[in-house]
């Protein structure tokens, strides 16, 4: 089974894309086989042009992503980790999810509704972002995309497509279906425990943990969390969300013991946050000792995404041209 997903290089990579995702992939060696063209990884360097962006930052920050990929534990040598705008394929197989997508289903989704309001002028990609995203998928024949829970509705969207595709065209795309992770779905700003933790997010940036924080203050960010009315600590997402935030947390860097479960191990807000803030060090720690080994060194970084590129363009092809020639493209002769 093929297993594909990503992430934006849009800013700082986020304790929340850690564990509703990248923690996981790195953990894909239970339910997956050896050949390492059946896990791609990717910065998925295109969709961050749906937003307003500076040219600049966006190659800095698609090192900062490839690096901080490799630094979770993603093993080269076991996985394909490249980068999105190296491989044809993605923008190739866009066009012919274009011609299968309805606008009002592109209209639909939540996350145009969301950024397209925060924003004054909003480009075409941001709207057509899921048709590539369904292509980013379908290239490869992905089964199963791990993602946190903000990104369902998009790979569902994937889903939708390649069976419509399917029937109108013959078959083609597998049809892939999301994977959430037992917790840590979706991680909340811990200043704003109702609205999802983002790493393109400009306010309470107080209440966002990088991944690259210095851990002293991304103690002091979880100490500072905001907790809600009340002194009992218990696991209710509805009525108290940083509670339960901070529970979430709590269990998705720890063994994985129930949120509901460790909340009657404490007495106080106090020494649940003093506990969080231990544990999120403790993954911090030994994730930032090995992302600076490999900072050091960008000529590997290239390497690695070089040759993932190569081979993610070699696995994409069959599928784009499959696609192309079913859809009624006459083929190069
Ligand atoms: P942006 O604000 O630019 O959308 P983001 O933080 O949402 O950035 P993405 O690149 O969109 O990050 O998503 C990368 C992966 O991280 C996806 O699988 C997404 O579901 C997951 N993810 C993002 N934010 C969270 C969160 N707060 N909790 C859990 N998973 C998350
Ligand atoms: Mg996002």
């Amino acid at each position: 089974m093929r297993i594909f997903s990503g992430v934006k290089p849009t800013g700082h990579p986020t304790l929340g894309n850690l564990l509703g995702a990248m923690q996981r992939w790195a953990r894909i060696d239970q339910f997956r086989s050896d050949d390492p063209g059946d896990a791609l990884f990717c910065v998925v360097d295109l969709h961050a042009l749906t937003v307003p962006h500076e040219p600049a930052a966006l190659r800095e920050r698609t090192r900062e992503v490839a690096t901080l990929l490799l630094a979770t534990g993603l093993d080269p040598e076991r996985c394909t980790v490249f980068c999105q705008s190296h491989v044809a394929a993605h923008t190739r197989l866009t066009w012919i999810m274009e011609s299968v997508v309805g606008d009002g289903e592109l209209r639909r989704m939540v996350q145009y509704k969301e950024k397209s309001a925060r924003q004054e002028s909003v480009s075409t990609a941001l709207l057509t972002y899921p048709a590539l995203m369904a292509a980013d998928i379908l290239a490869y024949g992905a089964e199963e995309v791990p993602v946190g829970d903000d990104q369902r509705q998009h790979v569902e969207l994937a889903r939708d497509l390649a069976v419509r595709f399917n029937t109108r065209y013959g078959e083609v795309f597998p049809v892939p279906r999301a994977v959430r992770p037992p917790a840590g779905a979706r991680v909340m700003n811990l200043q704003v425990p109702t609205d999802k933790m983002g790493k393109s997010d400009d306010t309470a940036v107080q209440g966002i943990i990088y991944l690259l924080d210095p851990p002293d203050s991304a103690r002091r960010k979880v100490m500072r969390a905001v907790t809600d009315g009340g002194r009992e600590v218990v696991y209710d997402p509805e009525a108290k969300p940083g509670v339960a935030n901070l529970l979430d947390i709590l269990s998705a860097c720890g063994d994985g013991t129930e949120p509901a479960e460790l909340a009657t191990r404490y007495a106080s807000y106090g020494a649940l946050k003093s506990d969080v803030a231990d544990a999120v060090v403790a993954v911090l720690e030994p994730l930032q000792a090995r992302y600076r080994e490999f900072a050091d060194d960008p000529a590997t970084i290239d390497k690695i995404l070089r040759a993932g590129a190569d081979r993610a363009s070699a696995l994409a092809d069959p599928y784009v041209s499959a696609a192309y020639d079913a859809i009624g493209l006459l083929p190069p002769r």
